[in-house]
């Protein structure tokens, strides 16, 4: 019977392809079977980092000495004008979440890779309420949950929020965004998280001035230990 199941699926999914073909928003090539938000050539072509979740890489480098961290990984590099920083428009902009499911699939068994399994709970970067409510989810939750499909962890969107609407920070300089982010995440319900070791999950670190605000609330919870996974880390500051 669930042979029958599967292949009426499959010639469902077929149909379906040749109705309503998919594209892949990394290279706009039209998605085949098997390939289900992301094709392939994009999964292989990805600019990853394939460093060690070691203390030495880029995110543990330019997070280092900010707040008191175990472990630091990144996915890939963010590249101008490549298909990662496609794929990460339409995650945030064009309301394609799946894309940070599947994006956090690869960041997960990245982290299995790496080592970076010992954490307790997940904590995404919270979005502020309204932007949440604009956009329909938060595209670093997404993340999160394709990180709990590699690795079997809880999340928690609960106990942290974002209390402060800031405005896009492309334009500010360093000084500029720490003033404009140091306050703007505020713990709710601390005892969810002491005693645990929390991985903080970001789609990209440019600054790193987002984590270290946020890291830095929950430095002030008794007894937690922090590491930080994120999809993409910008090379050049
Ligand atoms: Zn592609």
């Amino acid at each position: 019977m669930k042979k029958i199941t599967n292949r009426i699926k499959f010639y469902l999914d077929a149909l379906l392809g040749l109705l309503y073909p998919n594209y892949c928003p990394g290279c706009g090539n039209s998605l085949v079977m098997g390939e289900k938000y992301i094709c392939m050539q994009c999964v292989i072509n990805l600019p990853y980092t394939y460093f060690k979740s070691s203390r030495k890489n880029v995110v543990s480098e330019l997070l280092m000495g900010r707040f008191k961290f175990q472990k630091a990984s990144s996915l890939c590099y963010f590249v101008k004008g490549g298909r990662l920083q496609k794929l990460l428009h339409n995650l945030k902009y064009e309301h394609k979440p799946q894309i940070g499911i599947e994006l956090g699939i690869y960041l997960g068994n990245d982290l299995i890779k790496n080592g970076l399994t010992d954490f307790d709970v997940i904590v995404p970067v919270p979005l502020h309420h309204k932007k949440k409510k604009i956009r329909g989810y938060n595209q670093s939750e997404a993340i999160a949950e394709g990180i709990t499909r590699a690795i079997d962890k809880p999340i928690d969107v609960k106990s942290i929020e974002r209390v402060i609407f800031t405005d896009t920070q492309t334009k500010k300089d360093k000084f500029q965004r720490w003033d404009n982010v140091k306050d703007i995440f505020e713990i709710k319900y601390p005892e969810n998280l002491k005693n645990k070791h929390i991985l903080i999950v970001d789609d990209v670190i440019t600054t790193g001035a987002t984590i270290e605000a946020l890291a830095r609330k929950i430095e002030t919870i008794e007894n937690v230990k922090i590491s930080v996974a994120c999809v993409a880390i910008a090379k050049k500051m």
